[in-house]
């Protein structure tokens, strides 16, 4: 089962991400997790992400291409993946194109969760992350049981960089600009599939799982 989630920062991707892997065994490929990890780790391609990252801006095409290429080939990808955040780029959607062929896959379905603009910033500025096990809480819609802390390890929560509402706004902009030409991608292709994203977190996986039985 070959694939892409997609929706707007703050849409609840990595939530449904978080079931669909566990439910349908595939691994979750999350760009912007790979990049936060290589900045903590403090390598060449951290040291090249980070700048644009706390910008709010994409990571430039030949960069973010070359690392879910090297992924995609790992041996855990045989029978199917969960792309999250990649492509952002008709240049990226492309790029994926070409490597699945040569693989010789192609994507099953593009599962788009759809929640109108007005209500992520309140969604992104109110999440906050586990940097131990990434599990990921809403100060109001999704709360820990004890206030900033872990219900699964008890370590303290954290709000990411790009979370800070000054940056929630540019990042949204720079998103909503990216993901039209996109969706329109892939409705040509017939993969596009749209979720209501703006529902019980429950409720949008049961949408899910009606569409990958
Ligand atoms: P995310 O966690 O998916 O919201 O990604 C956080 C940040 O990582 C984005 O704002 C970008 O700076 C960068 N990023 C993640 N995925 C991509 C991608 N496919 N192309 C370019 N930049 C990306």
């Amino acid at each position: 089962m070959n694939l892409i989630l997609m929706g707007l920062p703050g849409a609840g991707k990595g939530t449904q991400a978080e079931k669909i892997t566990k439910t349908y065994a595939v691994p979750h490929i999350s760009t912007g997790d790979m990049f936060r990890s290589a900045i903590k780790e403090g390598t060449t391609l951290g040291k090249k992400a980070k700048a644009f990252m706390d910008e709010g801006n994409l990571v430039p095409d030949e960069v973010t291409i070359g690392i879910v290429e090297e992924r995609l080939q790992k041996d855990d990808c045989k029978d199917g993946f969960l792309l999250d955040g990649f492509p952002r780029t008709i240049a990226q959607a492309e790029a994926l194109d070409a490597l699945l062929s040569s693989m010789n896959k192609r994507i099953d379905h593009v599962l788009h969760i759809d929640v109108p603009e007005e209500n992520l910033v309140e969604r992104l500025t109110g999440r906050r992350i586990c940097p131990s096990c990434g599990a990921t809480y809403h100060v109001l819609y999704n709360p820990p049981k004890e206030e900033g802390k872990c219900d699964n390890d008890n370590s303290e929560l954290i709000q990411r960089d790009d979370d800070q509402p000054e940056t929630v706004k540019n990042r949204l902009a720079v998103n909503i600009k990216q993901t039209q030409p996109l969706l329109d991608f892939y409705q040509k292709q017939g993969y596009l599939k749209t979720i209501n994203g703006n529902q019980d977190i429950n409720d949008v996986f049961a949408d899910i799982q009606a569409i990958l039985g």
